[in-house]
């Protein structure tokens, strides 16, 4: 394809895996026909930021610009939009192209594309160089991979649904979560805040396992029923064979077979969070009562519409702590502490 024509807009950066985050410029295309272009208001802190910042998971390209829950008002759009007008709010999440022909792309499911476009840290099909994500003040992207925004949620708090939300959302959705079901969360941090709010919009019985004491209050704000300190063998011990479905959070080492054994015949475990070590599992929780183990990953776009049409409905967005740029080198060691209320979001106007 031709190349676009470039402008240029600030940013934050990090130089290399060992440099704090600091102003920079960086370059973003004109719309094309297909594309919309954002003036970015917020954007989510997520782990997944810190990560690539760092290049703990080896593939960063830098400069490194992560952010992948923006939000912002369009712009302009290219002749051939049609979902997107000028002065409307969008939002972008993890993704922002895909090879659209697959399987995968075929059903919505854009995020198990092998050719999945991320919204930073991948190559850049039309500038060339890394993508880059929303600590900037501008990003263009195609329409097909813009999302609506709910006219009646407050945009900096509806950020961090675009990444920690679909991945909370999706696996409960995908599992059919509901009414009359009893549904565990694992951790409440950015995800498990999030777990909490939509199993309990969603009509489920909500128990909130932690290790800390002092979250139970917050918890049941959120929305659990329960709270059950998972360290305390004889309150895990009263849930067992009870659960229809237990959402995971947890990217610490931890005992996944206390959580099998508290699932009924058929129950559910799913992983979002991720242990960099390989965490063992005994076979017999899983043959006794026929449970399932698995994953889920983001969501697709289709999904992530969905998700956001259910938080507008429900008016349901994330407790969050609004930062400035300047602040983010701080907020990366305040959430390796956990020490967030549940997730930071930066006003991109103090860029
Ligand atoms: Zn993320
Ligand atoms: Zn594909």
């Amino acid at each position: 394809m031709p190349t676009p024509k470039a402008y240029s807009v600030k940013a934050y950066s990090a130089a290399s895996a060992t440099a704090p985050l600091a102003g920079t410029t960086i370059s973003r295309r004109e719309p094309t026909e297909t594309d919309v272009q954002i003036r970015i208001q917020y954007c989510g802190v997520c782990h997944s930021d810190l990560h690539y910042a760092r290049d703990e998971w080896h593939f960063t390209q830098f400069p490194a610009v992560p952010g992948h829950e923006i939000i912002g008002q369009v712009t302009a759009v290219g002749s051939a939009v049609t979902k997107f007008k000028v002065g409307d709010i969008a939002g972008v999440g993890c993704l922002v192209d895909s090879c659209r022909t697959c399987p995968d792309c075929q059903a919505g499911l854009e995020q198990f594309c092998t050719s999945m476009v991320m919204t930073y840290g991948s190559s850049d099909k039309h500038l060339g160089g890394p993508t880059h994500g929303g600590y900037s003040q501008s990003i263009t992207v195609a329409e097909d991979f813009v999302l609506k925004i709910p006219a009646n949620l407050d945009p900096a708090a509806a950020a961090p649904r675009l990444c920690a939300g679909i991945t909370t959302f999706s696996p409960l959705h995908h599992w059919k979560v509901g009414k009359g079901q009893k549904v565990g969360v694992v951790g409440l941090g950015g995800l498990g805040h999030m777990g909490v709010k939509f199993a309990h919009a969603l009509g489920a019985h909500v128990v909130l396992f932690t290790t800390s004491a002092g979250k139970a209050d917050d918890a049941k704000r959120l929305g659990a029923d329960e709270v059950v300190l998972s360290k305390d063998e004889a309150q895990m011990a009263k849930h067992a064979n009870s659960f229809d479905f237990i959402l995971d959070t947890v990217a610490a080492t931890h005992d996944l077979n206390a959580y099998l054994n508290l699932l009924k015949r058929d129950g559910n475990l799913t992983l979002v969070g991720a242990p960099e070590k390989p965490l063992p599992v005994a076979a017999f929780p899983l043959i006794f009562r026929r449970r399932s183990l698995n994953g889920s990953l983001i969501g697709g776009l289709p999904e992530t519409q969905e998700m956001l049409d259910f938080c507008g409905k429900h008016n349901i967005t994330a407790d969050i702590e609004m930062i400035k740029m300047e602040e983010i080198n701080t907020a990366y060691e305040r959430m390796l502490k956990s020490d967030v209320k549940y997730r930071f979001v930066i006003d991109m106007a103090s860029l």
